[in-house]
């Protein structure tokens, strides 16, 4: 690992510098495997979060209270410390940069990280191809990459978000905290006559409740793409 800096007080995003890395497709992920001294192996899979092209991997991982691996990542792991990386895996839960289509990210919490690299990818590549998120998190400060995505909604043109605040919202907020529902997604997604692509990531309940939401709205199920981060039940984002 070659720096670690902190997103929130439950996400660090690690910078792991690996030898003749390949371009990434955004989305894709990679399996990180940690072996203790006495051999003991566990290996998670975490999303790419960086720009592809760029020489270098960040990964932003949030601490699951009770895990194994992720406060190792996020609490532990200090730079100069040396994981296994395979990758890039997954040629499903990618961003095709040469589809004209709109896109509609809908993230639930960590579900952030390959969203933001189709972001990322987007504006490097200097395209224009309209993108809406929808970002559900618990409450402004644990969002992960709240200002890069401020920033960005004020510089990069075709770049709409909306959020659905879970437990608490920013001060003078017009909503009162709720989960995603499909006023929300009707407001600030695509209608589907549009045609867009999208692209739904986050816990496991999270993504299967949104992905229906996108479905009652007549968005074709060839056009949802899901990634589920956790076990059944993670419904909260
Ligand atoms: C393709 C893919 C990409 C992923 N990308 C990312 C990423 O970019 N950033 C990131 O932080 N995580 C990501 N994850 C989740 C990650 O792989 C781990 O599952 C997560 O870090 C928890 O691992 P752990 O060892 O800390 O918890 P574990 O020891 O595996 O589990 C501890 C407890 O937490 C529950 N749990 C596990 N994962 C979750 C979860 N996501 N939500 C709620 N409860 C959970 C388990 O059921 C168990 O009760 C991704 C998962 C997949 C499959």
């Amino acid at each position: 690992m070659a720096a670690a800096r902190t997103e929130t007080p439950a996400a660090r995003t690690l910078e792991l510098d690996v030898p003749d890395w390949p371009a990434h497709r955004p989305g894709q992920h990679v399996d990180v495997r940690l072996t203790a001294e006495d051999g003991y192996t566990a290996q998670r899979s975490y999303s790419v979060a960086s720009t592809p092209g760029t020489g270098r991997l960040e990964l932003t991982v949030q601490r699951i209270d009770d895990g194994e691996v992720s406060p190792y990542l996020v609490d532990v792991a200090q730079p100069g410390d040396a994981f296994e990386v395979r990758g890039p895996v997954g040629g499903y839960f990618v961003w095709d940069d040469a589809d004209p289509a709109p896109v509609l990210l809908v993230a639930g919490g960590s579900g952030i990280v390959p969203l933001m690299s189709m972001i990322r990818a987007r504006s490097a590549a200097g395209l224009r191809v309209p993108f809406r998120l929808v970002y559900s998190t618990r409450s402004p400060d644990i969002t992960i990459y709240a200002d890069e995505l401020r920033r960005r909604q004020r510089d990069d043109r075709g770049l709409d978000l909306a959020y659905a605040y879970t437990r608490g919202v920013p001060p003078g907020w017009r909503r009162p905290p709720g989960r995603l529902d499909g006023a929300l997604l009707r407001e600030a997604g695509w209608p589907a006559d549009l045609g867009p692509a999208c692209f739904v990531c986050g816990p496991t309940g999270f993504v299967e409740a949104a992905a229906n939401l996108l479905v009652d709205q007549d968005h074709p199920a060839d056009r949802i793409k899901t990634e589920r981060f956790g076990p059944s039940g993670g419904g909260a984002a």
